[in-house]
């Protein structure tokens, strides 16, 4: 069904020149084996900078019309293959099919379109006095993303970085290749110009730090852990390149005394279980008056027991495994650190029922009796576990919630938008969510303090992809 043991370089489908290698990719519903992808070395990797370099002087010369064109010619191709990229993202990730269909595919092709509508970004002109400034693309970037949202990831990247000019090596996650390569399919299909897009699977331990560090790479759009994304920004800082870091979080949601508490409560429990647990953006921090705290608890575990965990394939699933054996591990034993620090397990925990004990399954997890100094309150968890934190007034609920290394996202549930609005504006996160709403392409998505320094979608994703160059007649 694949083609996943070669590389996608320079328009032409290659054999890694580290022939010994290879990397298996598991699904984690059953661990049965889905594909063997390549391991790309540091030669492959600068083939395909090479290969970015030289097609950058066309591509970065084509109309803004013309780039349009191909946007929409790559959508139109992804639409026909939406079956495709759904499956091989359900099954290399274990997000519920037909969930990865709506969120995880389909999404990510309207989205792509959207960059189509942007192209003229690096066209349009400012001019002061004798000055005039353009927007001029910044080169070779390579595009390193995770597994969670795996072509959400590199649809956020990709749109940008073609709508102004930019060529591309992408390297996904070792868990997730066949997305991109199926993306390369597509490239291939269409006849899109040689070299705009490169991929080089492989493991970001052993390529990461020469993708990063290479001197024909002019910028880094990296999406992944924080400890992965410092060591980028160090290796990128050797040759001065710019990088986006999109980051981990811990976000807060705030409900107050007036809120609807079983329409806000249902709401931020769904929004930790979505993909279970896998949102680098999920409302893991729950805060709720002290005065409704038994009562959030109670419908908190009702709403979460409500989930069916089991075979994404199966359309009532509604949450899958976790994305491998190695992150079930690490959310099991965050669960168990929250029992040794003293939070009470309403619900879930590290055992599981006999028919889902091959996969990597965590069922839904809820702490209550949480203080924001535990870990299980500070560290990123990525896995369907809620911690439900009491507090006494709105000034000792806007105090949790920034106390966190993290700024991703962040939501409140108040009266009505307006009332939301005033504690939201206190918030420090790059996102806030009100009264229950949900993630759109069309608002610009990226973090404050460690979770990162860059900005995806929206207008503002084009920023990350462009030089300022100033013209003084
Ligand atoms: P990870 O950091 O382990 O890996 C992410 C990617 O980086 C992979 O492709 C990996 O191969 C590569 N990589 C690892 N070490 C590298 C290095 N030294 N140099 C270059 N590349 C390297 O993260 P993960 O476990 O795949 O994903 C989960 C993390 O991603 C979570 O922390 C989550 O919050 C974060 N995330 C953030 C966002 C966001 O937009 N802020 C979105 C999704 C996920």
């Amino acid at each position: 069904m694949y083609t996943s043991q070669h590389l996608f370089i320079n328009g032409e489908w290659q054999k890694s020149s580290n022939n010994n290698e290879t990397i298996d990719v598991f699904n984690p519903a059953n661990g049965e084996l889905v594909t063997t992808s390549a391991s790309a070395n540091e030669d492959d990797v600068n083939n395909a900078i090479t290969a970015a370099k030289n097609a950058f002087t066309s591509w970065s010369a084509t109309s803004a019309k013309q780039r349009t064109k191909w946007i929409h010619t790559i959508a139109d191709e992804m639409q026909n293959r939406l079956e495709d990229l759904t499956k091989a993202i359900s099954l290399t990730m274990g997000c519920p099919y037909k969930l990865t269909k709506i969120i995880q595919v389909q999404g990510c092709i309207d989205a792509f379109r959207e960059f189509a509508e942007m192209t003229n970004f690096v066209e349009k002109t400012q001019q002061i006095d004798n000055v005039t400034k353009y927007h001029v693309p910044v080169g070779v970037c390579v595009l390193i993303n995770p597994w969670n949202y795996p072509l959400s990831q590199l649809v956020g990247k990709l749109g940008p970085a073609m709508a102004t000019g930019c060529t591309v090596v992408v390297k996904p996650s070792e868990q997730t290749p066949l997305q991109d390569l199926i993306m390369a399919e597509i490239f291939e299909k269409v006849g899109a110009p040689k070299g705009i897009f490169n991929v080089v699977t492989g493991h970001g331990s052993k390529i990461g730090s020469h993708l990063c560090s290479h001197s024909d790479v002019d910028m880094v759009s990296f999406t992944g852990s924080t400890n992965a994304g410092i060591k980028v920004a160090q290796v990128a800082a050797t040759t001065v390149k710019r990088v986006c870091q999109e980051l981990g979080g811990k976000s807060p949601y705030i409900i107050t005394e007036k809120a609807d508490l079983n329409d806000a409560v249902k709401y931020g429990v769904k929004d930790v279980m979505l993909n279970s647990g896998q949102t680098c953006s999920a409302l893991t921090r729950m805060l709720v008056p002290a005065n409704k705290y038994q009562q959030a608890i109670e419908l908190a575990k009702t709403i979460a027991e409500a989930n069916i965990v089991g075979d994404p394939a199966n359309p009532q699933t509604t949450m899958g495994p976790l994305s491998s054996k190695l992150q079930q591990q690490r959310v099991v034993d965050y669960i168990k650190l929250g029992i040794d620090e003293g939070a009470t397990l309403i619900t879930g925990g590290f055992e599981l029922p006999e028919e889902l004990q091959q996969g990597a399954y965590v069922m839904p997890t809820i702490f209550a009796d949480v203080t924001n100094d535990m870990r299980i309150a500070k560290e990123e968890i990525f896995g369907p576990v809620l911690c439900i934190i009491p507090y006494k007034n709105e000034d000792e609920a806007i105090e949790i919630a920034n106390q966190t290394v993290y700024g991703l996202s962040s939501a409140v549930y108040d009266e009505n938008t307006k009332s939301a609005l005033k504690i939201a504006k206190r918030i420090r996160a790059g996102q806030c969510y009100l009264q229950g709403s949900y993630f759109t392409t069309k608002a610009p998505f990226g973090g404050f303090k460690q979770s990162g320094n860059g900005r995806e979608w929206g207008q503002e994703s084009l920023n990350e992809f462009v030089e300022i160059q100033s013209i003084i007649a």
